[in-house]
């Protein structure tokens, strides 16, 4: 099993995440959080909006921000007035150039299908090109493998390959072959049976369509909305009416997002439904570069002090070119996942295109007024946007470890304390001698304590402390012979597999402190 499989497959296992509808073969796409899984969302979503938001003191000013700043919440409807997604730009321009193969009946995104001649090369270093055949497959030249480029094609790539021995095959990029008709009828797509069968790349809107009301005619069309940000920016009049906040604030939102993938995959990294964390940040336009660096150091240290590994994660700038067209800089916090890096979270500085948008589209202004100057103007936008179905996948890819001990193998989750769906687990050593009460005691007061308990009393010791670690929980509390005598507990870490002897009344106190004090081993 390669890495991701593992990942699936503990995930089903274990209850985190299941193929949505699965009893009737599931829907591409959509993923169902099981009982462990609702609970790391709860917490990665809880971790962000208490982070972000809740917590967010507005007096102070953080480490790199040119001074303090408000924050406030909001949830706003999924469904909007179609005239929002007009203004934005999504009806439009929401889509994604895609080409359909007529054979397979495959749909791909153009841009993710890398279309692919052959040169031989030889110890002598002397190259043969081969692009009679030209050949397509999922993925990106210069970011994916040879190997993973040729699987579509094995076959056919081994019998070139015999056909010059001692030289090895390496794929090299045919620039603007899918938009090229000659070029395109020279293109085997994956799993077609002969060259040609791929259409030219056409816009296909991402937003799901849907009526509101009893009759479906056009004048009853809206959307599934693609993104949370846009409900943001259509509420800023009435945020900045009622909740006294002043330039420079920013309003967090999280809630479901929807798009018409036209290639979900890589399990939950790219869904149809998914959960965003947005924000929208509100500045003046002269100092919107050193908030957009702000932000950026702050959601990259955001990922760090919640355990992901420093070597795993990095920040890629947008190229000029790569920009949204409202956009004067973008970067992606990316995570190096086991199919490559991918973007976990965006932050961008959408400049104040969208609130002019929604201005002259409404009739509305959204301008903001500064009591101090007297002046009225569009802020400036900076906006960190987050998936947590990415997040919680890319939690998982990076906590699963598996390792030899005593001549087994122990897989385990090293989540933070903070995000890990159980907290504690507590376990009598046996079923008798009074040990079941005193453990059902512990586990009712560490959870008025607020934290997230699970009892269990089946199977050997070693076996509960394993099914534990299995789904990261970061400490089991074992109650044995000795607790009724000198009124001590077992307390097992679950990344040393250390076990300390602590008093029962010092339970709490003792896991409080491991908490604030957890780092990843
Ligand atoms: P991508 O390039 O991967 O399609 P994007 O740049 O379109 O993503 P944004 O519009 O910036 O994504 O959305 C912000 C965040 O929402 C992303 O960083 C990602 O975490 C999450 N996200 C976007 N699309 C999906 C999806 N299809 N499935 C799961 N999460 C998603």
């Amino acid at each position: 099993m390669d890495a991701m499989e593992k990942i699936v497959s503990l995930c089903k296992r274990r209850g985190f995440i299941f193929p949505s509808s699965e009893i009737y073969g599931g829907l591409n796409g959509a993923w169902d959080y099981g009982p462990l899984g609702v609970e790391l969302k709860r917490n990665l979503k809880q971790a962000w909006w208490d982070d972000m938001v809740a917590h967010h003191d507005e007096t102070a000013t953080p480490p790199g921000a040119p001074q303090p700043f408000g924050m406030v919440g909001l949830d706003s409807a999924l469904l909007m007035n179609p005239k929002v997604w007009e203004a934005s730009g999504h009806v439009g321009g929401f889509s994604d150039p895609m080409v359909d193969d007529r054979e397979t009946r495959a749909r791909y995104r153009a841009d993710q299908l890398a279309v692919y001649a052959l040169e031989f090369i030889g110890s002598d270093g002397k190259l043969e090109r081969y692009d009679e055949v030209l050949f397509a497959a999922p993925g990106e030249l210069g970011k994916s493998t040879p190997a993973e480029l040729f699987e579509p094609h094995r076959k056919r790539v081994a019998s070139l390959q015999k056909s010059k021995p001692g030289r090895e095959a390496r794929p090299v990029a045919v620039p603007g072959a899918l938009q090229d008709e000659a070029l395109r009828a020279r293109v085997l797509a994956p799993g077609a049976s002969a060259p040609g069968t791929l259409t030219a790349p056409r816009a296909f809107n991402l937003m799901f369509k849907t009526h509101v009301g009893a009759l479906e005619d056009n004048q009853s069309v809206t959307y599934l909305r693609p993104e949370t940000a846009q409900g943001i920016f259509v509420n800023f009049k009435n945020v900045t009416d009622t909740a006294r906040v002043r330039v420079p604030f920013g309003i967090g939102q999280i809630g479901k997002a929807f798009r018409n993938e036209i290639n979900p995959r890589n399990f939950t990294f790219r869904s149809r439904e998914f959960e965003q964390m947005e924000i929208e940040f509100f500045c003046r336009a002269g100092e919107a570069a050193q908030w957009y660096q702000f932000w950026r150091e702050r959601r990259f240290q955001w990922y760090l002090d919640l355990g992901i590994r420093p070597d795993k994660l990095r920040i890629r700038d947008h190229d000029k070119d790569e920009l949204a067209h409202y956009s004067v800089a973008t970067c992606d916090v990316e995570y190096e996942y086991p199919f490559g890096w991918g973007e976990l979270e965006g932050i961008a500085c959408r400049t104040d295109f969208d609130l002019k948008r929604h201005s002259e589209a409404s009739g509305v202004r959204l301008e903001y007024f500064d009591p101090d100057t007297k002046e009225h103007y569009t802020p400036f936008v900076i906006e960190p946007a987050g998936g947590i179905d990415r997040m919680a996948l890319t939690f998982l890819i990076d906590a699963y470890a598996e390792e030899e001990v005593e001549g087994e193998t122990r897989v385990v989750l090293r989540l933070h304390p903070r995000i890990a769906p159980i907290t504690v687990g507590v376990f009598p050593l046996v079923k008798k001698d009074g040990m079941p009460e005193l453990a059902h005691g512990l586990e009712e007061e560490l959870r008025e304590l607020g934290f997230t308990t699970f009892y269990d009393e089946k199977a050997a010791i070693g076996r509960r402390y394993r099914r534990q670690d299995e789904v990261g929980t970061p400490w089991c509390v074992t109650i044995d012979g000795e607790t009724p005598k000198d009124g001590t507990v077992t307390v097992r870490e679950r990344d040393s597999m250390q076990q300390v002897r602590v008093p029962l009344r010092e339970v709490g106190a003792h896991l409080r402190e491991a908490q604030r004090t957890w780092r990843k081993g």
